[in-house]
């Protein structure tokens, strides 16, 4: 058994599963915070541990969505947004952009913020947020979007009904609970996405690049 990196203990520790993104996370049974699955060899240098750099440079345009300052779990919004902004993100909350003397209505702004950012974090806990995974994080940029759902809400109008529809769609929605806010839970699993997003784009340019090459040569 791996030691815990926060208190080191050595005890069984409680395994979580985030399914649908295929992420394992583990909870100290000692010191109950939760930590990254570790990696199973340490010493062997990784094969991809070159690359590693030039992913992690990758920054994106990554709008923070969910309930506003009224609410619990602005906090965490907020602790999210500071995160990326630390790791070299662009990351914005909506009302930062969002104009009050416009003949726009506050939903088709939004509408434009989110189709001019890469990637959406979504927590959904309030009216407004709601509305913002029907409309822009299942109907029409679900492609762009890693929501977090409650898990109390599993049983609601949304939880059967949008949610079930996202999901089969392809939508990344994750249930979560009050420990997930709670704890460091929540960033762990965006701080995850964000690297597979990286690794996502630089895989892209990779092949980009080597298609322009072809092309190049094709015209000689
Ligand atoms: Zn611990």
């Amino acid at each position: 058994m791996n030691s815990c990196p926060h208190c080191e203990s050595q005890s069984e520790h409680r395994r979580i599963s985030i399914e649908v993104l295929r992420l394992v996370y583990y909870e100290c049974r000692n010191c109950k915070r939760f930590f990254p699955r570790p990696i199973k060899n340490p010493n062997v240098p990784n094969l991809f541990q070159q690359f590693q750099e030039e992913v992690e440079s990758y920054g994106f345009n990554i709008l923070v969505f969910g309930p506003g300052r009224s609410n619990p779990l602005f906090r965490k919004r907020h602790e999210i947004q500071e995160m990326l902004i630390a790791e070299g993100h662009n990351a914005r909350m909506g009302e930062e952009l969002t104009a009050t003397n416009t003949p726009f209505p506050s939903d088709i702004q939004e509408f434009f913020q989110v189709n001019q950012f890469d990637y959406v974090i979504l927590l959904e806990g309030s009216a407004g947020s709601l509305t913002e995974m029907i409309e822009f994080g299942i109907d029409y940029y679900r492609d762009r979007f890693l929501t977090f759902f409650p898990k109390a809400g599993r049983r609601s109008y949304p939880g059967t009904g949008t949610v079930v529809r996202g999901k089969r769609l392809g939508a990344l929605i994750v249930e979560y609970t009050d420990v997930f806010v709670e704890k460091c839970l929540m960033k762990l699993i965006v701080q995850d996405m964000v690297k597979f997003w990286q690794s996502y784009q630089f895989t892209v340019d990779i092949k980009l690049r080597f298609w322009e090459q072809q092309q190049r040569g094709f015209r000689k």
